[in-house]
């Protein structure tokens, strides 16, 4: 089958039909004690928003925390982006980081990459955890991990935003990205109208506060899916959400675990390559690390819904 080929499952379309309103609920997912995850990306009706493949929300918890021990990747790009509180990002390429509200945590996977992230003490944790599928061209590429303390601005009528990857009306961000891309941490405060790339899908979701989204309205703890061929969207409300956008993504994927891949036999290739060490490296300072879990079924690769 290839990848043009429109499939209908539960009423939705594979093919980019224009603007439309999905509303996609998340679900709870494990990320550690006394923290609340919602994964928002991959549901059953919708993949990726644009490159866009994971997307976890988690707290705001008054007491959260993150421990998650040495773990690897490949195949995409993990954006780290904190609300409150704080998480340390620790690499196999040596690097240590403190990531605090603000603050861009970038790290581009490629061929293969291991790390660790803690919270380095229990208190008041809220942020968002995202993957970008790297295209064929790079998803083989050397690892790296980019670190940006600040992010441009946008300021408009009603809402401010701040671009973590792609742009917004002429304010860029520093994060490198492999296909074209948007997102946006958008606080609204009453009406607003954004500027959209009309080629992109988009996707919207609140992490504070209630916020509608071109009359819809686009809750925490669910995605809203709004298609393509958008030029402008209406925000109405109080509250803070993301906003995220790509050129729909055109090659088929396998995502299990941490890893993306193309096809089931790179999957447990690197899942091996996990186990023997022989891949990724190991995180300095660190003698813990997460075991891969059974790789049970047949992967096959997917597309977009
Ligand atoms: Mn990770």
């Amino acid at each position: 089958m290839s990848g043009g080929d429109p499939i209908e499952r539960g009423g939705l379309t594979s093919t980019p039909s224009g603007p439309v309103h999905e509303l996609m609920p998340g679900r709870a997912a494990d990320l550690g004690p006394g923290t609340t995850v919602r994964r928002l990306v991959p549901t059953l009706g919708r993949r990726m928003v644009g490159a866009w493949c994971f997307l976890d929300h988690y707290g705001p918890d008054a007491d959260g925390s993150m421990d998650v021990w040495p773990h690897p990747h490949t195949g995409l790009q993990t954006v780290s982006w904190l609300l409150a509180g704080a998480v340390r990002h620790e690499d196999s390429l040596g690097s240590d980081a403190l990531l605090v509200p603000g603050a861009l945590g970038l790290m581009t996977a490629g061929h293969g990459i291991a790390h660790a992230e803690t919270s380095p003490e229990s208190a008041l944790l809220h942020g968002t955890q995202l993957w970008v599928a790297l295209p064929e061209h790079v998803r083989d590429r050397a690892p790296a991990w980019d670190f940006h303390a600040a992010l441009p601005a946008a300021s408009l009528p009603g809402a401010a935003v701040r671009v973590i990857l792609g742009s917004y009306d002429g304010a860029t961000s520093p994060g490198t990205a492999y296909t074209p891309i948007v997102g946006l941490d958008v606080t609204v405060a009453g009406d607003a109208e954004l500027v959209l790339e009309p080629g992109f899908e988009h996707a919207a979701t609140a992490m504070t506060g209630a916020v509608e989204v071109d009359g819809a309205l686009a809750p925490v703890g669910s995605l809203l899916y709004l298609g393509t061929g958008r030029n402008r969207l209406s925000l109405k409300g109080d509250g803070r959400m993301l906003l995220l956008g790509g050129e729909p993504f055109a090659e088929r994927i396998v995502m299990w675990w941490n890893l993306v891949a193309r096809s089931h036999e790179e999957v447990a290739e690197a899942r091996g390559q996990w186990s023997d060490g022989a891949r990724f490296g190991d995180v300095p300072g660190w003698s813990r690390r997460t075991d891969a879990p059974p790789l049970a079924i047949a992967l096959k690769p997917r597309g977009r819904t």
